[in-house]
């Protein structure tokens, strides 16, 4: 499905709503709603029992959103947290000149793909992409330029080179995709963060700014956890919680927005062993997307080839989203760079001292970030899907139905009366929704035929449907239906709750 269907499906079943929408909409700020919630909790919950249920040192904080401005200095945010900005005279939008030039390179690898899909259709068989891109002539010298245009980019970011970038626009003859003018602006830095003022110190000295993301929070209380719950090297923080960015170019629905949720967890460890935690938190955060039953074609690691200052290494796990593979989740081994520079602004010294090792030294950090809503993003857009299935009277038919996993469904079982206006009938189904409602989320639904309240559980990917009919009042048993198989087994009131546990209960993906 295409992203379009993924944003209507979304406001149509009261998963996602555009914020303020009745003024037009917020662009990029969105709210969850009734089933959204649902789905992003579980996810949250999948998260934290990982991370901090499963590893006995690992612990959770709930840092505030606002922090001391020295902080956002000590992390280099206030001086370098920039992306490069450019206006078009006639178009008057605002563009990531880094973007736009990336724009330029995916045009070119466009005409690659062009020319390999010509070639494929006219060999059949015989084809060998592999050798095609490697010996036609006219794809070397594309690939050539697309790995010039990338080193280029590559340099001038790295430099902060605003010049450079401005150069390559023009050079490349890049227009502005809304007025197909080359009428541009100079380059320049742009911060993302948002800054605010506090209410009773006027000017710089009250200036506060919104998180730009959870991990600071995370190390200025370093020391405050690692004493208050004993905690040795190599030991984790873990946090969810709000960031804020004031990105340029948000697009793509809920995968870029300004205001949206991190997880993150910084794990702390002895200087010259952060390579084997790297390597541990690599495997471990893929298994955990994995556990899902995301489809392990969609997932891939992609190591970061221009490394931040403070990184001695970083790799994203991207997703196959609808718009392509993108970040999902970041991890970085980011040195002793954040500890160290808190210790140098505050003043306080920020060490353990390691009793096997009898020194002090300031930790090395390796930390795992994941957007909690690129995450739902990206179990959504796995488990949408259109199929064909037979309808009541054994005619062919489609349905949608989203096949999220059990464990992390915003509802878990429906509760249908075969008849609403069956008074025997919706006493005994009232009695098994009351009976199921303090063990899981469970809807209770008796308007319209039972095929169409079936669709909609579908369409919200509720795992189970049970159908209270005649058969019930006699023998107190029901129909339970399998939302991926279809599957109907007649099974016992008393059996329900254990039958649907199975594959709902989250601690399972554990
Ligand atoms: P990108 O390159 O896509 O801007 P990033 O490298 O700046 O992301 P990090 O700073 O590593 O992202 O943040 C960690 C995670 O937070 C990302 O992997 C992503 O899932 C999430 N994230 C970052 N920015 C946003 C945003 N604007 N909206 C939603 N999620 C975001």
């Amino acid at each position: 499905m295409d992203i379009k269907d993924i944003i209507s499906h979304s406001k149509e079943y009261g998963f996602i709503f555009q914020s303020s929408e009745i003024y037009d909409g917020l662009s990029a700020a969105y709210d969850y709603g009734p089933y959204g919630v649902e789905l992003k909790n579980n996810i949250k919950q999948y998260w934290w029992k990982s991370m901090v249920q499963m590893h006995e040192n690992i612990v959770g904080i709930d840092a505030a959103i606002f922090m001391h401005p020295k902080t956002w200095k000590a992390s280099g945010h206030v001086d370098a947290f920039n992306d490069p900005l450019i206006d078009n005279k006639d178009s008057k939008k605002r563009y990531r000149a880094d973007q736009l030039i990336e724009g330029y390179a995916e045009k070119i690898e466009a005409k690659i793909q062009k020319d390999v899909d010509k070639a494929k259709s006219r060999f059949g068989d015989a084809f060998d992409e592999q050798q095609f891109r490697t010996t036609n002539d006219r794809i070397i010298a594309r690939q050539n330029e697309i790995d010039a245009v990338m080193k280029r980019l590559g340099n001038a970011m790295r430099e902060g080179n605003m010049d450079e970038l401005k150069t390559m626009i023009d050079e490349y003859g890049i227009v502005c995709p809304e007025s197909g003018s080359r009428n541009w602006t100079e380059v320049r830095q742009f911060n993302l963060m948002f800054s605010t003022q506090l209410g009773n110190i006027a000017g710089e000295e009250g200036k506060l700014y919104l998180r730009p993301e959870t991990a600071q929070g995370i190390f200025v209380n370093f020391l405050n956890v690692q004493k208050s719950t004993r905690q040795k090297i190599p030991f984790g923080i873990a946090q969810i919680g709000k960031a804020f960015r004031n990105e340029i170019v948000a697009r793509q629905f809920i995968f870029r927005m300004r205001e949206f949720e991190q997880m993150e967890m910084q794990f702390f460890v002895r200087p010259g062993e952060e390579m084997q935690w790297y390597e541990y938190w690599k495997e471990a955060r893929l298994k955990w997307h994995k556990a899902l039953g995301t489809d392990a074609s969609k997932l891939r690691f992609h190591d970061h080839d221009n490394l931040a200052h403070y990184a001695n290494a970083a790799v994203d796990i991207e997703f196959e989203f609808p718009f392509g593979f993108r970040e999902l989740e970041g991890i970085h081994s980011r040195t002793d760079f954040d500890l160290s520079q808190h210790q140098e602004l505050s003043g306080k010294k920020l060490q353990f001292f390691d009793p096997e090792l009898n020194e002090n030294y300031v930790p090395y950090v390796v930390e795992t970030s994941i957007g909690c809503d690129r995450m739902f993003l990206a179990q959504l857009s796995n488990a949408l899907q259109e199929e064909a299935v037979p309808d009541a009277e054994g005619n062919e038919s489609t349905r949608t139905v989203l096949k999220l996993h059990p464990a992390l469904a915003p509802v878990k079982i429906a509760v249908l009366p075969l008849l609403k206006n069956k008074e025997e009938l919706t006493n005994a189904a009232t009695d098994v929704f009351n009976s199921l409602k303090k063990h899981f989320n469970v809807q209770y639904d008796e308007k319209d035929a039972i095929g169409r309240r079936y669709r909609r559980q579908d369409a919200i990917g509720t795992p189970y449907c049970v159908t209270i009919d005649f058969d019930t009042l006699e023998d107190n048993s029901v129909t339970i239906r399998d939302r991926d198989t279809l599957e109907q087994v007649r099974i016992p009131i008393d059996r329900i709750a254990d039958h649907v546990r199975v594959k709902t209960d989250i601690n399972e993906l554990l």
